[in-house]
């Protein structure tokens, strides 16, 4: 007898449906003096049955700026209350929740060719070059693309037309099901900048630390990270390397050893640009430290020192070349080896650190250091989570 297809169950909450988690809390936790503005948020799960590991990602729906909006809106020529065909909602409404206002889509752009009065634009989309128009592009949003063209020259059904989708933004959850229950926590780093004389913000990083307030109701969902989980062997050591908002991840795998009471050692590399302003969560760390959750705690601050020609700045790769000999030896032992955060500048440079240390405390050769970081990814024990 055949037997019935095994049914999945499938998430309730997804990138379409997101629940509506009330904000427990929305913190700045970027002290006075710290050109950053990063804040942790607490958001409630309550009956919803969203369910997560440490490791995964939160996905948050965001809400445009209605400044920014009202200013799209006005460069159009047009009212906000018109309404939008095949969209049931009108150009506010569409313009707020639906559509990517912030980077311009190649739609948007293509459809300025030929008709905008910038010349540098109008060179840079004749010439097809995509490394020019990134270049172009770089600081600029839909509001300036819209503003070189003249009043008028497109309809708002044909403008958002040529908008890409709102897109959700995700961030690593900071919490863990066993210490935080009925809880997610993120820790996320506002996105905001000068250019061409307006000030700008990233959609959804302004939208949580501007527009959101406790109380407030975010629209979430989760999404699992399979590739980014804890050692099944709770005796397994595990090295972490977080700088900024990549510690996030690692505050979850902190909290989830301790509340299992794994008996594997516990090893972070945290960094960020002064110990004073922007040690996040210095005070968890030290009560990690003080219980003997976190057996080794090793922190860079890259600004905390007088700028000096030849003297390079304090960064997570500095501190595990200076343990090198004892990485190499955790790593030996088995340990699995975590990196998280920017995935320009630091992953780089972490992988190249690895590769020197293997090389020197293992005495491998260049191609042999990089056989053995080889065989730890293929056996999933160097794993890297950056954006
Ligand atoms: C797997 C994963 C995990 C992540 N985890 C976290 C996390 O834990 N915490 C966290 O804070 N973020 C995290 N992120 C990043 C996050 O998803 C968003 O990309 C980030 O918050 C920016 O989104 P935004 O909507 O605020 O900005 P957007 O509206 O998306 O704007 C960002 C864009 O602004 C432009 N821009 C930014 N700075 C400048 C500048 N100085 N000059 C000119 N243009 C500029 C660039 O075009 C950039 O792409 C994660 C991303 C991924 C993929």
């Amino acid at each position: 007898m055949s037997q019935p297809a095994a049914r999945t169950r499938r998430p309730a909450w997804n990138r379409k449906n997101p629940y509506a988690a009330e904000v427990l809390e929305s913190r700045r936790m970027s002290g006075e003096g710290s050109e950053k503005d990063v804040r942790h948020y607490r958001f409630a799960i309550g009956d919803s049955g969203l369910e997560y590991q440490v490791g995964d990602g939160l996905g948050v729906r965001p809400i445009n700026d209605p400044a920014l909006v009202d200013a799209i809106i006005e460069a159009l020529g047009a009212s906000g209350d018109v309404e939008i065909a095949g969209k049931d909602a009108d150009l506010r409404t569409v313009l707020s929740t639906q559509v990517e206002i912030s980077v311009p889509s190649t739609d948007l752009l293509e459809a300025m060719d030929g008709r905008t009065h910038d010349g540098e634009l109008e060179h840079v989309l004749a010439t097809r070059d995509k490394q020019a128009l990134e270049a172009w592009l770089w600081g600029r949003d839909v509001l300036d693309v819209l503003r070189m063209a003249p009043l008028g020259c497109l309809s708002p059904d044909e403008f958002v037309g040529l908008l890409g989708r709102l897109q959700h933004r995700t961030y690593s959850i900071s919490s863990s099901p066993l210490s935080h229950p009925g809880e997610i926590h993120t820790i996320v780093s506002t996105v905001r900048y000068r250019s061409a004389e307006r000030d700008r913000g990233g959609v959804c990083s302004t939208y949580l630390a501007d527009r959101i307030e406790t109380g407030d109701r975010v629209g979430v969902f989760i999404l699992p990270n399979r590739s980014f989980r804890l050692p099944a062997d709770d005796a397994t050591p595990v090295i972490m390397v977080g700088p900024g908002t990549g510690v996030a991840p690692f505050r979850a795998f902190l909290h989830d050893r301790r509340g299992r009471g794994a008996s594997g050692r516990n090893w972070l590399f945290f960094g960020e640009q002064h110990r004073a302003s922007d040690y996040h969560y210095h005070e968890e760390f030290e009560e990690f430290l003080a219980d003997g959750t976190l057996d080794r705690l090793d922190l860079a601050f890259s600004r905390d020192q007088p700028p000096a020609e030849g003297v390079a700045k304090d960064y997570v790769q500095n501190h595990m070349l200076r343990h090198g000999a004892d990485l190499y030896a955790w790593l030996e032992e088995g340990a699995q080896l975590y990196v998280c955060g920017d995935a320009t500048r630091m992953a780089k440079d972490v992988d190249t650190a690895l590769h020197r240390i293997v090389g020197e405390h293992g005495g491998l050769s260049d191609d042999a250091a990089e056989d053995y970081l080889s065989a730890l990814r293929k056996d999933k024990r160097y794993l890297r989570d950056v954006y």
